[in-house]
């Protein structure tokens, strides 16, 4: 996920959903073979990540003309460093994918207040009033079944949960009417948001017998299958995607908006034309996009697939960004690094060369990403469908929703890490348990925060009465510090005027003189360096640099809080961010319903 991502930059207006809080769970949720137990990484998860090899020769080249071509590698796209080209991850254990049932139900399934029921299909929540009382579901013989609960919690992903909401008559109250549900609840979000990653592949013909033709060839198949069963290895093994890379397409973007990634092989992608013998491919997505869809049902019949807007390339900004992201990859897959294996690019082909050539070829042949989120979004106001503090639905008791749709917007890289991040956060909030930040990086966040601030030209000449404070014994080294009462201005200054927005933006809400005087704490700090900032006013002769000072005293008041309530607030180890996971803590019954 990279250091920051977009879910996690404050996006609901939280704090508690901006990266520090969600990298404990990141954290949790996995045992990454390769980069486990470090700073970003977890390693005692149940969600098994193994480095795809990406030892064949295309992937060489490809990590070297990605450098030819500007990039720099990174040790881990999901560590401290998204930004770069890297083998990817991958859930797969021992040649087998390792899913989300695998890593989380299957340990549990015998349990004796978890009944799964399989390939049954949720028709409806039902309601008392605008309580949730539980589900209805038809099984596989068509028979409609209830089951009543104290709560229920919706995690149908970014088309069915919205499509559940609706039949159920949560949802645009006009929109249900035309339909003749009866609104439950009027949200228009429900359905609302709809954001995805727009995906092309960019392919060329491979001048050696190298690619992984196999898979393509039914005939191969026996024999992958048996390297499979023999040994877990082989085509069999591998999802063939193995090295990507995230970029940023401007010195601009704050974090990469273009993602590549390289397989082995070529197949057909644009129905005009192929690849035939080797070949490899490039997927290319673009990650911010400004265009927004809906999901909405046309039908009161659940098993009527609900229609899908996904509103790709609409707006002027979506189109220039295409043209960009295709403009990077080709220049990727131009470097000489991939001059021996260079058989010319055969998707989209060499004749589709201006802006609104290439524009057009993405309308013509894109394909979803499949990474499509936030259709019932948490946040607040009148789009928002979801509580960020407790996943309830706005407006409704006892029903929650967990899974992609509730993302605030669609993350920067790959969904499914987030969505399994986002569950295992909603379980501890769920379960009552306070979730805490992660005190790396907040110390990081307030380092940075701090650098910014002695950038600041307005508080220069304040320095040496924040220095004496330091050097006073009072207070720890400045950087922890004044990074720190940041922070604690930032909430401060949310209860005196009711601000709100990101953290990032909070280091320069103006301090004032009430806020010092009503700064309890302020008088225990005041002795000598009052003194000081006297000396320095009559020294400096300016009523500025005395209002400087005062605030530099205000800041170091907040540092001097904010630090006593850190060790019991911050979380040092993810373990520890929630309270430990204790199933016990479950008493209803639990019903997982799958198709
Ligand atoms: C083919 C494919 C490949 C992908 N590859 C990657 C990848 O490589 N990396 C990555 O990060 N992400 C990938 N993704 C995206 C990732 O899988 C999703 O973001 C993630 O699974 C979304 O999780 P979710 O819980 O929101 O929804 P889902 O995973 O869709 O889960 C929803 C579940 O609810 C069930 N359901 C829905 N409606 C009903 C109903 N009415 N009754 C009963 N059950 C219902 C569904 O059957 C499903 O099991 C891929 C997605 C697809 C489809």
């Amino acid at each position: 996920m990279g250091l920051e991502s977009s879910l996690c930059t404050g996006a609901t207006g939280r704090e508690d959903w901006d990266y520090a809080h969600c990298l404990p769970y990141f954290k949790r949720l996995e045992k990454s073979l390769a980069h486990g137990d470090s700073e970003f990484r977890g390693n005692d998860g149940p969600q098994i990540l193994e480095r795809a090899p990406a030892d064949h020769p295309l992937f060489q080249a490809f990590f070297s003309a990605a450098q030819q071509a500007g990039y720099s590698l990174t040790p881990d796209i999901n560590g401290a460093q998204q930004e770069g080209f890297a083998p990817f991850e991958r859930m797969i254990s021992r040649g087998r994918r390792f899913s989300a049932a695998r890593a989380y139900v299957h340990p549990v399934k015998s349990r004796r207040n978890l009944d799964v029921r399989y390939r049954v299909l949720v028709t409806k929540i039902d309601f008392e009033g605008t309580r949730a009382t539980g589900v209805t579901y038809r099984g596989t013989n068509g028979a409609e079944h209830r089951v009543r609960a104290a709560e229920v919690i919706l995690c149908g992903g970014a088309f069915n949960s919205p499509q559940v909401l609706q039949l159920s008559g949560v949802g645009d109250a006009d929109q249900l009417k035309a339909l003749d549900i009866a609104p439950v609840q009027h949200l228009p979000g429900v359905g609302a948001n709809l954001e995805d990653h727009l995906a092309v592949q960019l392919q060329h013909a491979c001048t050696q017998p190298i690619s992984m033709l196999g898979t393509k060839s039914k005939l191969d198949w026996p024999r992958i299958g048996l390297q499979w069963l023999v040994g877990r290895r082989g085509d069999g093994a591998t999802n063939l995607f193995e090295a990507g890379g995230f970029i940023r397409s401007t010195d601009e973007a704050q974090y990469p908006d273009v993602m590549v990634v390289l397989a082995p092989f070529a197949r057909q992608f644009d129905p005009d034309k192929q690849v035939e013998g080797p070949g490899y491919l490039m997927c290319v997505d673009t990650l911010v996009a400004e265009g927004r869809g809906t999901v909405k049902i046309a039908s009161t019949d659940p098993t009527a697939y609900p229609k899908i807007q996904f509103n790709y390339l609409e707006s002027e900004r979506d189109r220039r960004d295409w043209a960009t992201a295709l403009r990077i990859g080709r220049a990727i897959l131009d470097q000489p690094a991939f001059r021996e294996f260079d058989g010319g690019e055969v998707v989209p082909g060499p004749e589709i060369q201006t802006d609104e050539e290439l524009v057009d070829w993405v309308a013509r042949t894109g394909q979803t990403g499949l990474h499509p989120t936030s259709t019932c979004r948490m946040g607040d106001g009148e789009m928002a469908v979801v509580d960020p503090m407790s996943m309830r639905v706005h407006g409704i008791d006892g029903l929650r929703v967990v899974d992609g749709s509730v993302f605030p917007s669609c993350t920067n890289a790959s969904t499914y890490s987030p969505v399994m991040m986002v569950a295992e956060k909603s379980a501890d909030v769920i379960l009552g348990n306070t979730t805490r930040a992660s005190a790396s990086i907040l110390r990081r966040r307030l380092t940075s925060a701090l650098r910014r601030l002695r950038r600041r030209p307005d508080l220069d000449g304040a320095h040496p009465v924040g220095g004496a404070a330091v050097r006073g014994g009072l207070l720890r080294p400045p950087g922890e510090l004044l990074g720190t009462a940041l922070a604690a201005n930032a909430s401060h200054h949310r209860e005196r005027h009711g601000q709100d927005g990101p953290l990032d933006q909070q280091h320069d809400a103006e301090l004032d003189d009430d806020d010092l005087d009503e700064a309890p704490g302020v008088h225990v700090l005041r002795g000598d360096q009052r003194h000081q900032t006297e000396r320095h006013q009559q020294e400096q002769g300016g009523q500025q640099l005395a209002q400087r000072a005062r605030r530099l005293l205000f800041l170091e008041y907040l540092v001097q809080k904010a630090l006593a309530r850190a060790d019991e607030n911050l979380c040092h180890d993810e373990r520890d961010c929630g309270t430990e996971r204790e199933h016990e803590h479950v008493t209803a019954d639990v019903t997982v319903h799958g198709t």
